[in-house]
């Protein structure tokens, strides 16, 4: 029985810190060092905690409270609160674009605890300096839409097809040029040095995408066999998600016969109390979220049927509802369309490797571009 955990040992001291910073995170105590416009100061029971800096404090709430207009950039307000001289002079202060990014996108500034890499969000225990309120709607803002300030979001609705990739292997964005009464959007390649650097219309480049759905998207005729292909879609999916479950629910065994054998150690008085009670509470959080995962994958596990029924709706709309979709959905539908993701050309788009779904219409033999190769096209689609 005490093969198992040889290693505890071991690695009891590191994770005993781990696990405490954890657990006070979870507890909604922020225990490292005060992000801008906090400080650090010690409680009356001697815990390490952070409350709103005096002269900090303020300018974060500026700084909110002004970019939510959506009419400043990070860097202009940068400038601005390094203008606020006395300031400056006294503490040293020297803001940059990049500070208040962060300053603005950090959710503790609203009162949270947000520890993603832990899988940690939640009420922390310190002085808000802003309500949840004004912070969502900064994260808005920045979200794209009603404002200038922030042209390189990829969520950007603007600008659905950024990512797609240049000739030269670099991502394309998308941003406006304003001309003397109009502003203009286009697409372009990132890389400073491409050689096929060019601006795109953000009309053309879009149209173009249209046409490059449509002349795979299959015809009524053979909408039976992307049922087929949709299957195999699904199926596959389902066996992942078969395998992931099952993987999952090993972890949770491990994780309990551990728990097993700690409660025995304590028994036999082989750890003291303290050490039990780390390791028992580390890995009932592990479990809890593995068993928050599991939840997830079965909940996506929906039948075939309406699987199948969906996907074809949404393949033969596509065309024409794709810059309906949010861009963060659009990009998962495009990663798994074009697997090996698609390149804009002078003719048009290109892609190396097409779903099955879209291999449907190739494969009937009606596909007249040239520029696609795709890759080992099914024979026929086994069941
Ligand atoms: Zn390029």
């Amino acid at each position: 029985m005490l093969a198992g955990l040889n290693n505890l040992d071991n690695d009891m001291r590191t994770e005993r810190t781990v696990t405490g910073m954890r657990s006070k995170a979870l507890d909604g105590y922020w225990s490292w060092g005060a992000p801008w416009g906090y400080r650090n100061i010690t409680d009356v029971t001697g815990r390490r905690v952070i409350e709103p800096h005096p002269q900090r404090a303020p300018i974060v709430k500026f700084l909110f409270e002004e970019y939510s207009r959506g009419t400043r950039t990070f860097r202009e307000l940068a400038a601005e609160v390094n203008e606020m001289g006395d300031l400056r002079s006294k503490h040293g202060l020297k803001m940059s674009h990049q500070l208040v990014q962060k300053i603005l996108t950090n959710p503790i500034h609203c009162g949270k605890i947000d520890v993603p890499t832990w899988g940690i969000a939640t009420e922390g225990k310190h002085e808000p300096i802003v309500s949840v309120e004004l912070f969502e709607e900064v994260q808005n803002v920045m979200r794209g839409g009603n404002s200038r300030t922030q042209p390189r979001n990829i969520n950007n609705p603007d600008f659905p097809l950024r990512g797609v990739e240049c000739l030269c292997g670099t991502h394309i964005s998308g941003g406006y040029v304003t001309g003397r009464s109009k502003r203009y959007g286009y697409y372009g390649c990132t890389n400073t040095k491409c050689p096929y650097k060019k601006a795109i219309p953000k009309q053309k480049l879009e149209d173009s995408f249209t046409e490059f759905l449509q002349r795979y998207t299959p015809e009524t005729n053979l909408m039976e066999a992307l049922a087929e292909a949709l299957k195999i879609v699904h199926r596959k999916q389902k066996r992942q998600n078969t395998q992931q479950t099952q993987k999952l629910k090993q972890k949770i065994e491990k994780l309990e016969r551990e728990l097993e054998d700690l409660l025995q150690l304590r028994l036999e008085q082989t750890i003291d109390n303290r050490d039990f009670l780390v390791e028992t509470d580390k890995r009932k959080i592990l479990k809890r979220e593995i068993e928050v995962a599991l939840q997830n994958l079965q909940t996506s596990n929906a039948d075939e049927e309406s699987a199948i029924d969906f996907g074809i709706k949404l393949i033969e709309q596509l065309p024409l509802l794709w810059k309906e979709l949010e861009p963060a959905e659009l990009r998962l539908l495009r990663n798994s369309l074009f697997p090996k993701n698609i390149q804009y050309t002078d003719a048009g788009f290109k892609t190396a490797e097409l779903s099955p779904i879209y291999k449907v219409k190739a494969a009937s033999g009606t596909d007249e571009n040239r520029l696609v190769t795709p890759r080992g096209i099914e024979p026929r689609f086994q069941a």
